[in-house]
């Protein structure tokens, strides 16, 4: 049975997302669903998702301090405020599940390992969203836990579980998202989707659920003409430029709506050809705005491993060695690589 390589990075992250994302779950199943009326949720300090992020990375920081100790780790989260006494009660909700995992963890070692990931990026490091799409998790659509490994600027390793994605969104049957967007997505009760890629060695989709999977190895599409192309987006607006796309849209003449998607899960459609097209333009609210290093590190190599493309908005390739962000990027546009010249164009026409 075909595989990804098998090496101990690719080892670690496969292992290291699936017991994140079922943790994930496991709080998405006790604290939203039932409990609290779907859109009443915000992101406080109570909120599933805040208890959800940092048991998330809690586990991942664990879980590397044993397999690659002392090797560089930036998650998006910190304990700081955890350590406060207003966040008391947070602690204790995600030390409970953290013990589901990790039965005789305390408090402070769920800050310490969670602290694993405040630190500034080096030469050689891991990176990771705990739960990349936060408003998705919370409406109960689109979510990613997502890993990367980096050395010298460049994601060598990088894995995505969406726990959320199935095939029938992925393009393997006529891909939903050729539909208008707002449409709704079929619930066939999937195990949802891990992905991992490597460089130099493709991408591969297998179950979430299942430790032994049946790996299969995934394609971008081979659209080629830009009036087909059927693009990606997020779903916050304030993410993006939500006007330049329009304006793209009719540049390019595409005729399908952009398919607006949360989370990092756009890569996975991308990948596996069930889009063509991820587009993340300025927000015009935030002109300075600076893609984070672990919203961005997992879904690009993602998606070049599967014989995409992935620049900035100027075509320059996404440079990961400054820090936290990707201070010397503007945005991100990431295709099949046949549309992307063409997309590139259309960029420049509109100004964006
Ligand atoms: P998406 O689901 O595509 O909207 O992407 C979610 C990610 O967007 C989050 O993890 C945030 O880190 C990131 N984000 C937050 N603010 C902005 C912004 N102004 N522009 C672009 N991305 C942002
Ligand atoms: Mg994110």
């Amino acid at each position: 049975m075909p595989s990804p390589i098998d090496c101990s990075k690719v080892r670690f992250a496969i292992s290291a997302v699936r017991e994140a994302a079922q943790l994930v779950r496991r709080v998405q199943s006790e604290m939203v669903v039932g409990t609290l009326a779907k859109g009443a949720l915000a992101k406080d300090d109570h909120s599933p998702v805040t208890v959800a992020d940092f048991a998330a990375q809690a586990i991942v920081g664990k879980r590397l301090s044993e397999s690659f100790p002392g090797m560089g780790f930036v998650g998006e989260e910190s304990a700081d405020a955890l350590r406060t006494r207003e966040c008391q009660t947070t602690l204790e909700q995600i030390t409970h599940f953290v013990r589901q995992l990790e039965p005789k963890a305390t408090a402070e070692q769920v800050c310490e390992w969670i602290d694993r990931g405040a630190g500034e990026p080096t030469d050689e490091f891991w990176t990771l969203d705990p739960v990349d799409g936060t408003k998705g998790f919370l409406r109960g659509d689109q979510y990613a836990v997502a890993l990367g490994y980096i050395r010298e600027g460049v994601v060598r390793v990088g894995a995505l579980a969406c726990p959320e994605l199935n095939d029938q969104d992925l393009g393997y049957q006529d891909s939903v998202y050729q539909d208008s967007a707002g449409a709704s997505r079929p619930d066939c009760g999937g195990a949802g989707t891990l992905l991992v890629a490597r460089r130099g060695d493709g991408t591969w989709a297998g179950s979430l659920d299942e430790a032994n999977t049946e790996w299969r190895q995934l394609d971008v599409s081979d659209r080629a003409a830009s009036a087909d192309a059927r693009l990606l987006c997020s779903v916050e607006k304030a993410h993006t430029d939500t006007g330049g796309i329009g304006l793209l849209v009719k540049t390019l003449e595409i005729t399908a709506d952009p398919v607006p998607m949360d989370s990092q899960a756009k890569y996975a459609v991308l990948a596996s050809g069930g889009g063509d097209v991820n587009l993340r333009l300025i927000s015009p609210r935030m002109p300075n705005y600076r893609e984070r290093i672990w919203d961005q590190a997992a879904g690009s190599i993602v998606v070049e491993e599967a014989g995409g493309r992935v620049s900035d908005l100027d075509g320059k390739p996404l440079d990961f060695s400054h820090g936290r962000t990707l201070a010397t990027n503007r945005g991100v546009l990431a295709t099949n690589g046949h549309l992307h010249n063409a997309l590139l164009a259309g960029l420049r026409e509109i100004n964006a």
